[in-house]
């Protein structure tokens, strides 16, 4: 280990007071310098949510640990661009979760959006979570999160690493490095009648995941640990493709008067007009590889 200890931030979004940051922040300090940056109170489900319309407070409760009445982007805002402005985490650490953050979920997710703030600042980032069933510990997880975590320290991490790391309930049979499975939601709405007779709703249901091999529910399923590298890029570069015929077509209707004179007889003659949009398309090359 160099002279100098790598820091971790650590930060989660069931709030400070979980036993799952605790124990990963004990884990992970065998490894590095452990700041822990957390929620004074439970931000599960609050995404990648920054709060701008009021103040944020932070207070400090030992030496190594702050507390904040925001969300987990908030936390790692604050704890890179503030608290460790002179010399900013090395890695931040997401976690451990109560329960698992897999497939489409990772999308609701506040540990997997602290993660997603560490990306865009430009630092690498794990998130941990664990699922709940039976043999429910945080303690196998933590063990690995601090083998992993030196493991990686024995390399040159990427400032665009971003790993999302779910645990199985009970002693973990393996590794797999997987993709985001789907989710299958069924009757989720739950309408009900309030005391003066008005309807509510909360939002319910059994989730369930389409059987896919190679994601990280299959993993899950399995017994394994399942790591899935995600980015922020959400450009959908298929679509790039796909989509690009439409490009020529819609240039057409935000385009100049003349353009739209010569596509009048569009919606009787078919295809002739069409053959003329192509040829302009091609003039701009739309068929070039850039897509
Ligand atoms: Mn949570």
């Amino acid at each position: 280990m160099s002279a100098e200890r790598r820091r971790i931030l650590v930060t989660n979004d069931d709030g400070i007071y979980s036993e799952g940051i605790k124990l990963l922040a004990e884990a992970l300090a065998e490894v590095g310098e452990v700041v822990v940056v957390a929620p004074d109170r439970e931000q599960s489900a609050t995404s990648h949510s920054l709060t701008l319309h009021r103040p944020l407070r932070i207070r400090q409760l030992d030496e190594n640990q702050w507390v904040v009445d925001g969300t987990p982007t908030d936390c790692v805002n604050l704890g890179v661009l503030h608290l460790f402005k002179d010399r900013p985490p090395d890695l931040v650490a997401s976690g451990i979760n109560f329960g698992s953050n897999l497939g489409d979920d990772v999308t609701y997710s506040g540990t997997v959006s602290a993660t997603f703030e560490a990306s865009l600042l430009g630092i690498p980032s794990i998130a941990f979570s664990q699922q709940v069933g039976e043999h429910f510990s945080f303690a196998p997880g933590a063990r690995f999160a601090r083998r992993m975590v030196a493991e990686l320290f024995g390399t040159e991490l990427p400032p665009d690493l971003l790993l999302n790391v779910n645990f199985p309930a009970g002693e973990p049979r393996g590794v797999a490095f997987s993709k985001l499975g789907r989710r299958i939601y069924q009757q989720s709405i739950v309408e009900k009648l309030d005391p003066r007779g008005r309807k509510y709703y909360w939002i319910a249901g059994t989730p369930e995941f389409k059987e896919e091999e190679g994601t990280d529910f299959a993993a899950i399923d399995r017994g394994q640990i399942s790591i899935t590298p995600l980015h922020l890029d959400l450009t959908d570069y298929r679509g790039l493709e796909t989509f690009g015929p439409l490009e020529g077509r819609l240039r057409r209707i935000t385009g100049p008067a003349e353009p739209m004179a010569a596509a009048e007889p569009a919606p009787a003659g078919g295809g002739a007009p069409a053959g003329g949009g192509a040829a302009a398309g091609a003039g701009r090359s739309p068929g070039g590889g850039e897509g």
